[in-house]
């Protein structure tokens, strides 16, 4: 069961393949955050990264819970609007934002700007130089910080695309000066995101105490103060029993104590802290399921043959991710057979479990992915030009759709 809702009769309701959330469990981790997250020192904001998982009912959850929201695209904030969220809560993030966007935040009445480099200030003052309200900023830094995580989702090595090198501190204080000038743009402080899926609580630290000690520098050489501190997201979720990753709980209350060790430092000078989950908001409420088609021997392997694959998972392409997977209603059957997981594209690439072992499958089993809720359905495409599955979300025993699955008519309505 997900939700309380037996996965054959999610199947047979909904089709496959399906994504399906547990709603309790999604609202037990927003819980934990709101409850952990939390300082008599500081005002604290999580802001959810809605890149993991995009869509209006997660977003309303979002609100429902009082968190702020991440966008980094004008795809996600009209849809973050089409929710009917409050745009004074959302962060517009981005390396390359455009005009159009720009205009579109200013429009909507997007509350804050992460700045990721001098030419974005310099369009930003322009942009908001007769708006009708100011906009806060915060400008990306990239601290450099070696996180133990895939080479793909390490943000923080010294030539990343995102925010600006502490390395580089005349082009820093340039845009902070650029940013301060500008009318109607407000400066708060600073922002950095290390990575995602890490496991190290110290790379964590070790950021916040070089945001810290930049805030100081700024200060003292600089006399440019800022209140406010955005360590960003990126930490981990179980994908599969190798992974133990530190709990929710912990990771706030370690970010806490670091942050409040090092601001006394600086003399109580940050006011605010925030940090952007995203995956591990979603992630582990989220399961794929997907019915067994063929199975076939190689020499080497047992193929199972999925009906979806890269096109609503490409994690395991992109990232090498592992997942954990199971048979519904064979979990108290031995798992004797060895089977290599494989969807339909035409990839070789396209396999999403290299090795999994699990009871005897048969044709039309239902297999379930776990841990796919976050860059899932954010991250599918229409390779092969399969549909977009359903979204599903099951809590107490009912279930509702959030997203229709695709139709022919609208995969092909943009077609002339
Ligand atoms: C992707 C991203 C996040 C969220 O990362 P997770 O690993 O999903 O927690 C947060 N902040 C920024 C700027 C990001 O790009």
């Amino acid at each position: 069961m997900i939700g309380g809702v037996p996965i054959s009769q999610l199947a047979q309701q909904y089709g496959t393949p399906l994504y399906v959330y547990d709603e309790q469990y999604l609202r037990d981790m927003l819980g934990t955050y709101q409850r952990e997250f939390r300082s008599a020192e500081f005002e604290t904001g999580v802001l959810y990264a809605s890149k993991a998982f995009s869509c209006k009912a997660i977003i309303r959850l979002i609100e429902e819970y009082g968190f702020c929201l991440d966008v980094v695209s004008d795809g996600e904030l009209v849809t973050a609007m089409q929710a009917g969220y409050d745009c004074k809560n959302i962060f517009f993030h981005g390396n390359n934002k455009t005009m159009n966007e720009l205009n579109l935040a200013k429009q909507a009445g997007v509350g804050t700007i992460v700045v990721d480099n001098r030419m974005e200030a310099e369009l930003i003052r322009t942009v908001y130089a007769d708006a009708a309200e100011p906009v806060h900023t915060l400008l990306r830094v990239n601290p450099g910080i070696e996180a133990h995580t895939h080479q793909y989702i390490v943000t923080a090595h010294v030539d990343s695309k995102f925010g600006i090198s502490f390395l580089n501190e005349e082009e820093l204080i340039e845009t902070i000066r650029i940013l301060q000038s500008g009318n109607n743009v407000i400066f708060d402080g600073i922002h950095a995101h290390i990575g995602s899926q890490i496991f190290d609580g110290q790379a964590f630290a070790e950021e916040i105490r070089k945001l810290f000690a930049f805030a100081a520098h700024l200060k003292e050489d600089y006399d440019i103060t800022i209140h406010t501190i955005d360590i960003g997201g990126g930490f981990a979720v179980r994908y599969t029993d190798a992974d133990s990753p530190i709990p929710i709980g912990e990771v706030c209350r370690m970010i806490l104590n670091t942050a409040s060790e090092e601001n006394r430092k600086l003399n109580g000078q940050i006011k605010r802290l925030l940090i952007e989950p995203g995956r591990s908001i979603v992630a582990e409420a989220g399961y794929t399921i997907y019915t067994v088609g063929g199975i076939k021997k190689t020499p080497n392997k047992t193929y199972l043959f999925v009906d979806g694959g890269m096109s609503d998972n490409i994690r395991p392409a992109l990232y090498q991710a592992e997942y954990d997977a199971f048979l519904a209603g064979k979990e108290n059957e031995p798992a004797e057979t060895e089977y290599t997981v494989a969807g339909k594209c035409c990839e070789s690439g396209d396999i999403l479990i290299q090795k999994i072992r699990l009871p005897k499958a048969e044709p039309g089993d239902l297999l379930v992915m776990k841990t796919t809720g976050a860059y899932g359905y954010s991250m599918a495409s229409h390779y092969n030009k399969l549909l977009l599955p359903a979204v599903v979300f099951a809590k107490a025993g009912t279930s509702r759709t959030v997203i229709r699955r695709e139709t022919y008519e609208h995969m092909l309505s943009l077609e002339e």
